[in-house]
């Protein structure tokens, strides 16, 4: 039996992985869950699996949690820490799939049992990309990215010579507000921006899709993961969300990733590297689709993807302020405290404010370091709201 650890369970990707593992339960030993504010589903799952802990990150919810697995042997736990801790139970496969830079410590700790490190938690590279390789490379960790464009992009080097790549392209759908002017934008509400064309996903990702901010954390992200010059990553608007991302190699050959838009793709493709299992997944009929799309993304309407390649310029802490900016300001859109089009200029006052600048351009030496500069992006933030 595999043991596996899910952090961030009882979200979208949380549930997609559930899913997938429910079908061959007996394969899988289930050591720890989190989740935060869905208690409920928490413990249905803690128990279904039989888990070893469940924790809540909220420790004000932690009495709830202890009701609902009341008379089973599941542990119990709340905050921060105690997922922290949860997560260096040792595994041969964990998944990081809780929501921003929250998910990072998860991340790390995954990253040192020397098994299979399944990344959802982009933020996790964005933040801190140079210590959570180095710490999978130290552990022995093989790191299987999850997004779905990084899990493509993966899929699309298989026993290439990483020497020949000429260029990533990232595609992406461009959200609902694809064909919007910048005066539409303008008065968007969150109702508005968390509906998403294509994808089925949790609420702040699919906001950061209709903002391109989610495309510009996955560009920083893809520069970590396949180690390439920022200028060979490229975005394109594919709204079919059919094409997952393409690798285009010297010799000017492409090689595509195809399929339906279903993230059990990309966590099915983790869950058994390095071999492919069937998964219940749409097959694609390319006669019904017709045709498929590409168009260059619009850089004035959405700045984020500027502002993506000006953070990658600077390195450092650079990305986890960036990150910090985007989520502080994305909560007060989501309060409705801010306009949809004040969030890229928040991210970009932060990302150049003086205060910043020193620990902005400090390499990333501990996650100490980068959670300090992820508190303080997020004071900046929260000072001008
Ligand atoms: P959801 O919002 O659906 O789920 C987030 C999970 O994190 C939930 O389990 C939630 O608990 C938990 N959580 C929320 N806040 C905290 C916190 N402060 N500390 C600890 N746990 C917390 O997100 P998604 O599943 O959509 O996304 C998860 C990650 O995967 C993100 O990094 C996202 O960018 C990435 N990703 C997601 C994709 C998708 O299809 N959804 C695609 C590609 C990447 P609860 O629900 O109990 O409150
Ligand atoms: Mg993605």
């Amino acid at each position: 039996m595999r043991k596996i650890s899910i952090f961030g369970a009882t979200g979208s990707i949380g549930s997609n992985t559930f899913d997938l593992i429910r079908r061959d339960k007996a394969a899988y030993d289930v050591v720890a869950l989190s989740g935060a504010g869905n208690i409920a589903l928490l413990a249905a799952q803690a128990k279904e699996f039989n888990a070893e802990i469940a924790i809540t990150a909220l420790p004000e919810r932690l009495d709830d949690l202890r009701d609902a697995l009341s008379g089973t042997s599941i542990e119990v736990a709340a905050g921060a820490d105690a997922i922290a801790e949860a997560a260096e139970r040792k595994v041969d496969w964990g998944m990081s799939a809780i929501v921003g830079a929250a998910g990072l410590r998860a991340s790390m700790a995954l990253a040192r049992h020397g098994g299979i490190l399944a990344l959802a938690n982009k933020e996790s590279m964005v933040c801190a990309g140079d210590l959570l390789l180095a710490e999978c490379a130290a552990h022995g960790t093989k790191m299987l990215p999850v997004d779905s464009e990084h899990s493509a992009l993966f899929q699309a080097m298989n026993g290439e010579d990483a020497k020949t790549l000429r260029r990533l392209i990232l595609t992406a759908t461009g959200g609902p507000f694809k064909d919007f002017t910048t005066e539409q934008m303008r008065g968007v509400t969150p109702e508005q921006a968390v509906k998403h064309p294509k994808w089925n996903m949790g609420q702040r990702i699919s906001i950061d899709s209709a903002s391109m901010f989610n495309k510009a954390l996955e560009v920083i992200e893809a520069k970590y993961i396949f180690a390439c010059k920022p200028s060979q990553i490229e975005v394109v608007v594919h709204p079919e969300a059919i094409v997952h991302s393409m690798v285009e190699y010297v010799d000017h050959t492409i090689i595509a990733h195809m399929g339906s838009p279903d993230m059990r793709g990309a966590i099915g493709y983790a869950l058994h590297w390095p071999s492919r299992a069937p998964n219940p997944i749409k097959p694609l009929d390319f006669a019904t689709l017709g045709s498929l799309s590409f168009a260059s993304p619009d850089e004035a309407r959405f700045p984020a993807l500027r502002l993506a390649r000006e953070t990658l310029s600077m390195g450092g802490h650079a990305g986890a302020i960036f990150n910090a900016a985007k989520e502080a300001a994305l909560d007060a859109f989501i309060a409705k405290k801010i306009g949809f089009l004040d969030m890229a200029d928040m991210v970009e006052k932060t990302l150049y404010h003086p205060q910043l600048e020193s620990i902005r351009d400090e390499n990333q030496s501990s996650i100490a370091h980068v959670l300090a500069a992820d508190a303080q992006a997020r004071a900046l933030v929260n000072a001008q709201i």
